[in-house]
């Protein structure tokens, strides 16, 4: 964690983790369960960093996608609070999650049956939310196909725990695929009809992430998945929006965790007509003053912000000019007066008045929040801040 030797450090703010907690609890409705979403690295903000001050704030339960990334919240939580995988789970892993309690996704029959076979083993009950395919076509089991599962918890009590039933909605951020998700809703309850002919309930049924929480308040029912939000972003500029304009409110609610910042490593003059970096895609049309900045796509700021990108400089908003290195990018500062080697340089997030946000990134790279979040990488060093 010696800050000395990295080009850049994240920061993450305490305070903006409670603050959207506050929101989403005056969004969900009470008794439904917030599983906080920490998969990719809890968004990129780092797992280690993010559980215990997410656990301060009052989460009480993780999602993750694999084994691994249980694993590391096993490591970090204090409260050691349930944890669900929904993805990735080897043989291996399947047996060190039902020695750990944590609970996990079926999603087939291949899985369904090593589960058993270990948990008897184990002499321990398997914590298991059984995956409905409603439309989504990823992982799922399809409603007519749910039955030999079914058969399996209901004659195996003491080694099946029906942890719940659940599903994912393909695009819920996105009104073009309203009809899909009201399909998708319906298949849903086909199963959970399905579920109680056998006379079983599972403890918890779920089907919304941050978007369908929001966006179609029904889908919240026991449990909701929420990644994005509690990081302090809509999914879509659409659902924030939408957001705003059916509760006529103008700010937004959500405050961003996460911000980026490096340093000046070299200044330097450039002559009328030199090019600036590889190739000739920025030619100086005049006197030129360039600072270059320790970061490039290697450490996930994206190549397609050649040219486009900008960054927050002695209060200022310059742009990103030439290409996007390995590990460097270079700005324009020859409007500012006194840049000096270390200065700080913010690339997400604010200084002054001014604020770099992600969603600005988006625009201007066609990545998603999403996306850039979880590709900055595990070793910038995480700085909690108030
Ligand atoms: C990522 C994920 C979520 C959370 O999605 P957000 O849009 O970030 O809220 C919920 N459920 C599943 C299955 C996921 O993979």
């Amino acid at each position: 964690m010696n800050q000395v030797h990295h080009s850049s450090r994240l920061e993450i703010s305490r305070s903006a983790i409670q603050q959207n907690l506050k929101f989403l609890n005056r969004v969900i409705r009470k008794n439904v369960l917030i599983s906080s979403v920490v998969k990719g690295n809890a968004y990129g903000h780092g797992i280690e960093d993010y559980i215990p001050l997410a656990e301060e704030a009052g989460y009480e339960h993780f999602s993750v996608f694999s084994a691994e990334e249980a694993y590391r919240v096993t490591q970090v939580s204090y409260k050691k609070g349930p944890i669900m995988i929904m993805g990735f789970l080897d043989d291996d892993a399947i047996d060190w999650a039902i020695s750990h309690d944590i609970e996990f996704y079926i999603f087939n029959l291949d899985r369904m049956n090593r589960t058993l076979s270990i948990a008897k083993k184990r002499k321990k009950v398997a914590k298991i939310h059984l995956e409905v395919e409603t439309g989504m076509n990823r992982t799922g089991v399809n409603v007519p196909d749910l039955d030999p599962y079914l058969e399996l918890i209901k004659a195996n009590p003491a080694h099946l725990h029906f942890a719940g039933l659940c599903t994912h909605f393909a695009g819920a951020e996105s009104i073009t695929n309203y009809y899909r998700i009201k399909q998708q809703q319906k298949q849903f309850e086909k199963a959970q009809n399905k579920v109680s002919l056998y006379g079983l309930s599972p403890e918890r049924n779920h089907v919304a992430c941050s978007a369908a929480a929001l966006r179609y308040p029904k889908s919240q029912l026991d449990m909701v998945r929420l990644g994005i939000i509690q990081y302090g972003f809509f999914p879509t500029n659409e659902v924030l929006i939408e957001y705003l304009a059916k509760r006529k409110v103008s700010n937004n609610p959500l405050k961003r965790l996460i911000s980026w910042k490096s340093r000046v490593m070299d200044v330097k003059d450039v002559k009328t007509g030199e090019f600036i970096g590889y190739g000739t895609s920025y030619l100086a049309g005049h006197p030129m003053k360039i600072a270059i900045v320790p970061i490039g796509y290697g450490q996930g700021f994206s190549r397609s912000l050649s040219n486009q990108g900008r960054v927050l400089i002695r209060g200022q908003r310059v742009p990103v000019i030439g290409t996007v290195n390995m590990n460097m990018l270079t700005i324009d500062i020859t409007r500012l007066g006194g840049v000096e080697l270390g200065d700080e340089v913010v690339l997400i997030g604010k200084q002054g008045d001014l604020e770099i946000s992600v969603a600005s990134f988006g625009e201007l790279s066609d990545q998603l929040n999403y996306e850039l979040l979880t590709r900055l990488p595990m070793d910038i060093p995480r700085l909690i801040v108030d």
